[in-house]
């Protein structure tokens, strides 16, 4: 069995980023990234839907340690996917992947102080084992088998085209076509713009509104800084102004959630036009950052309904029918094509079977420590990003944080680190907070956050940065082991 110190699972955004920070930071540490796919990108390769882009700023989608190079802010999905291949390249990380390894089951040994991991590999998913003395999961937080998809009454007699973003077909013809979309988030209105410079009609039809707030695509300032400073630098001050601006407004939203909301629905309003019906069509019956804010480049949505090619309709399907759908208004949309941007189905630590000591880990009666680890489970670290702001910042600080433990173990001659709850009884909030449908659907497979730190999963970088990277190791819930002494049989 081949043995690693650090075995990643997942090449995507995430696993790229550990793979760097291992090298870089523990440069004596064997590492392999095991990746069920064939390819590096996770997320920017496997949705090719039209127009598909990133939802929050590349400064801060961008990793700490290379700047985001291009014009747009708001980047295409094969720029960004561009840019994790590339980084994986210069840096050699892409020596380190095994591909087609679909990883199932792991398995932690006291006595031995390491994990056995098991892959299915290849095509014929042959079973192959290794051993690491540290996990790291960076296996994104998405099932990649497929997308979520309600239970629509009729939908067997819908004649038309159904499809789902998450498996788009190659060469969809949607020119001149009838296009209805459901849902209201970050795809849909994605979409919407994008099928509409080909389709005849595009309806984005909601059970209710979002909201959307519109950015520049390409961020001035930012451009500007490039042109002047040396990209390092420019990279930086941009990356902390955006996170500065992101935790601001946030806050804002938290404090004063109904002037942020008159805000935003006033600048919808503006975009488009005082006769729109923005009071149905854009106003969430929920406070702004309860769900997440949809971003569009250049109000690129707002245009496209002023224009005519697109529509929104706020209603609720009765069934589908031959040709399209019925609304429980009475209406009907004819439809040639109809996308279901309904959501991801979430799936934690990629749906793994875990194991310590044979004994089956339950994550939902666990607790996260720092948002990466938990308790009672020795040496797993998993790559989890933020839900109000770019998932690759928390992401950078957690790899950042695996690195500093690992030598701190080194330093101190001890192979496992398990964070033990030692209060009696911690007070459990979910682990996220967000009200998004696709949320609460997978709460219930998720450990739990404490009130306080280290417990608390804080969706706030200025505070994680000062956690996890100033942060003490020994904290007195890190429980710091040497390697434990193997009975001999008896005779
Ligand atoms: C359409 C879309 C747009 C998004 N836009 C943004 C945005 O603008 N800003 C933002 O902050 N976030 C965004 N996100 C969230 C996004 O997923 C993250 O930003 C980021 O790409 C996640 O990277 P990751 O490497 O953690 O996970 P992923 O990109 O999901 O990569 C995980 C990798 O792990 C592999 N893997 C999974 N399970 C296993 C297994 N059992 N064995 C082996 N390999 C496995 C997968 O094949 C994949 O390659 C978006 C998500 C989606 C779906």
């Amino acid at each position: 069995m081949e043995h690693f110190d650090v075995l990643v699972v997942g090449a995507g955004l995430s696993g790229i980023g550990a793979g760097y920070h291992l090298q870089t930071n523990c440069p004596k540490k064997t590492y392999a990234i095991l990746e069920g796919r064939d390819v590096i990108g996770g997320t920017w390769d496997l949705f090719r839907y039209p127009g598909i882009r990133s939802d929050s700023d590349m400064y801060t989608l961008g990793y700490s340690f290379r700047p985001w190079s291009e014009a747009k802010a708001i980047a295409d999905g094969p720029s960004i996917l561009n840019y994790v291949r590339e980084t994986a390249r210069d840096y050699g990380i892409d020596k380190h992947i095994r591909f087609q390894h679909q990883v199932k089951r792991a398995s932690w040994s006291t006595p031995d102080a390491r994990w056995t991991v098991e892959a299915e590999r290849g095509p014929d998913r042959e079973l192959v084992r290794y051993t690491c003395n540290f996990l790291f999961m960076c296996a994104g937080y998405y099932d990649y088998a497929g997308g979520y998809m309600p239970e629509f009454p009729g939908i067997e007699t819908y004649a038309g085209q159904l499809v789902h973003p998450q498996k788009w077909p190659e060469n969809l013809d949607y020119a001149g076509k009838n296009v209805v979309v459901i849902g209201s988030g970050a795809t849909a209105v994605t979409l919407v713009p994008e099928l509409a410079k080909q389709t005849g009609h595009v309806t984005m039809l909601q059970r209710s509104p979002t909201y959307v707030v519109s950015r520049p695509a390409e961020d001035a300032f930012a451009n500007r800084l490039r042109r002047n400073l040396p990209a390092m630098l420019a990279y930086r001050i941009t990356r902390w102004r955006n996170v500065l601006m992101s935790m601001w407004f946030y806050n804002l939203s938290r404090k004063r959630p109904a002037r942020v909301k008159a805000a935003i629905i006033d600048m919808v309003q503006k975009a488009l036009g005082p006769d729109y019906d923005v009071a149905t069509h854009f106003t969430p019956s929920y406070n702004p950052w309860d769900q997440r804010l949809c971003l569009v480049p250049d109000s690129d949505l707002f245009d496209t309904i002023k224009s005519g090619r697109a529509s929104v309709v706020t209603d609720q399907i009765a069934t589908f029918t031959e040709n399209g759908l019925k609304l429980k208004s009475g209406q009907q949309l004819d439809a040639d094509i109809v996308v279901t941007a309904t959501g991801l189905k979430l799936l934690f630590l990629a749906g793994l079977e875990f194991t310590v000591d044979g004994e089956r880990v339950d994550f939902p009666k666990r607790f996260t420590y720092k948002g990466m680890m938990y308790n009672d489970v020795p040496n797993l670290a998993a790559s989890f990003g933020y839900t109000n702001a770019s998932w690759t910042l928390k992401c950078d600080l957690t790899c950042e944080y695996v690195c500093r433990l690992l030598n701190h173990m080194d330093k101190t001659g001890t192979v496992s680190a398990t964070p033990r709850v030692k209060e009696a009884e911690i007070e459990a909030d979910p682990f996220l907070s967000f009200s998004s449908g696709y949320v609460l659907r997978a709460l219930d497979q998720m450990p739990k956050q404490g009130k306080a730190a280290p417990w608390k999963l804080h969706q706030n970088y200025a505070l994680d940065l000062m956690g996890l990277r100033f942060g003490k190791l020994d904290d007195g819930v890190m429980e710091f082991a040497r390697k434990a002494r193997v009975l001999e049989p008896a005779e």
